[in-house]
């Protein structure tokens, strides 16, 4: 039996393998899928994790997408099922179109999916939906186990030290669970107003990342927004409101 934990470097994964080690639960390798687009500090994370756990005798796989990500956003020829015609490229990955989650889970999955193999998932006790919707014979949820909701999995990262600093031309280094709801790819557009808003104002080598897909696609970003109009409305002194999760679920 092999046991394998897949880890994005978000919170929650690696709450769940760095906990994992500590319990000296079994854990013979950690899988971390890398989209092209994840932000630095995560990569950093990952050489980390990747150091500690070596050390230990744990292997470290990295999996990738068979095609760059900015291929399949501006290349890829793929034919409508709608019109019948060829369009290149899927443009903004996120929302309804998730290309790109797609293609990672597939690809977990099918890494996962061989015999005598337990997986591990850092799923949060608090969501359950995900826990629910993720459910399989070789999956085991570590957290929910013993537990441990999505802001006690960023205070146990916090406690031992594990940041997600990025730092900017503007000097200041910013951590990123300071600024947004989730860490994901930065070009992700499930990004709402109030994260981009954080990016725009403190992350601009991020925000010109956005401006440049944004020239090359005619895709609004979000609610039939470009970047450039969402640029222009915090340009002219719009702030976004920070809406929870407990906001959101009053609407
Ligand atoms: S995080 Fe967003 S951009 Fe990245 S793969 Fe998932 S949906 Fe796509």
């Amino acid at each position: 039996m092999k046991f394998i934990a897949s880890c994005s470097c978000g919170k929650d994964s690696l709450a769940m393998v760095y906990k994992i080690m500590e319990e000296k639960l079994p854990l013979d390798e950690i899988v971390f899928y890398d989209t092209g687009m994840e932000f630095k500090a995560i990569y950093q994370n990952w050489a980390k994790l990747t150091a500690y756990a070596e050390q230990r005798g744990i292997k470290c796989v990295t999996l990738r997408p068979k095609c760059p990500f900015k291929y399949m956003m501006f290349d890829h020829p793929h034919m409508s099922r709608k019109d019948g015609v060829t369009y290149y490229g899927y443009s903004w990955c996120g929302g309804r179109c998730r290309w790109g989650t797609t293609e990672k889970l597939e690809a977990i999955d099918s890494y996962c999916e061989r015999e005598d193999v337990i997986c591990y998932i850092g799923i949060a006790a608090d969501e359950t939906n995900r826990l629910n919707k993720e459910r399989k014979p070789y999956k085991r949820f570590p957290l929910a186990d013993w537990g441990m909701t999505e802001a006690d999995c960023l205070a146990y990262c916090r406690e031992r030290g594990i940041d997600w600093i990025e730092y900017s031309e503007l000097g200041r280094g910013i951590d990123l669970y300071d600024i947004l709801d989730r860490v994901s790819c930065w070009c992700c557009a499930n990004k709402n107003l109030w994260e981009l808003y954080n990016i725009w104002k403190y992350l601009p080598t991020y925000w010109e990342g956005l401006c440049e897909i944004q020239r090359r696609t005619n895709r609004p970003f979000k609610s039939n927004q470009s970047i450039f109009q969402i640029q222009e409305r915090f340009e002219s002194g719009y702030i976004p409101r920070h809406r929870t999760r407990e906001d959101n679920k009053q609407t």
